[in-house]
């Protein structure tokens, strides 16, 4: 794979984080969340049937692409620390990806739905926050990741979500503030047993990560 040219720079925002659900105080604080919308500073995710909370799969992860892309001269931010804290709010971790330096913001989120659905799917803002020229940077990005994960994350494209595996949306308060080009990956669903066989096991996550990568250094290097 090429590596990209003069070391750009991301931010990975692993979705939620350890210690949310034991505080709602600060979760369920109201933020802006773009286009006039109020919605809650974070939510608590969701996890597999057997318990594997979602903001672990997240931060596992983004911990796996981080290396690999790192490996390829990509500079990363990470909307957070560890696996252990609160928040950030969805605000702050927009503002966190909208330095004029920062070349794609990526969300990594896993899906919880009826147990009968599988597959992963990528949304974009179905409006243009940061207008036309970022939008469509945007809708590169998403379909460099989608590209990516259909070609070798080991799922399908969502069976049950959106067209192909493409989910646009205008209620996600990260793809609504975000001033710099953006997506935001559910990369399965949680309560379907063969997502979350991947999902769970060291191996899958590697896999994800490794197509996740790839998909990045793909627009990266267009
Ligand atoms: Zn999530």
């Amino acid at each position: 794979m090429p590596a990209p040219s003069g070391h750009p720079l991301i931010l990975l925002n692993p979705g939620h984080n350890g210690e949310d659900a034991s505080h709602p105080e600060i979760i369920n604080q109201p933020i802006d969340a773009g286009f006039g919308r109020t919605k809650a500073c974070e939510t608590t995710g969701t996890s597999t049937n057997s318990g594997y909370p979602e903001h672990a799969f997240n931060w596992d992860v983004a911990l796996r692409v981080r290396a690999i892309v790192q490996a390829h001269g990509v500079r990363v931010l990470m909307t957070r620390p560890n696996d252990t804290g609160v928040g950030p709010c969805a605000n702050v971790r927009a503002q966190l990806g909208n330095r004029p330096d920062i070349a794609a913001q990526i969300s990594i989120h896993a899906d919880g739905a009826d147990s009968s659905g599988h597959g992963f799917h990528v949304c974009e803002d179905s409006r243009q926050p940061a207008g036309a020229a970022i939008a469509a940077q945007s809708h590169l990005l998403t379909v460099a990741l989608h590209q990516a994960l259909l070609r070798g994350s080991g799922m399908t494209v969502s069976s049950y979500l959106g067209q192909d595996g493409y989910f646009p949306r205008d209620d996600l308060t990260g793809l609504n503030l975000a001033m710099r080009p953006a997506t935001f990956l559910e990369i399965g669903n949680m309560r379907n047993a063969g997502d979350a066989a991947l999902q769970t096991s060291a191996a899958g996550r590697q896999r994800i990560a490794a197509a996740v990568a790839a998909g990045i250094l793909a627009y990266l290097a267009r």
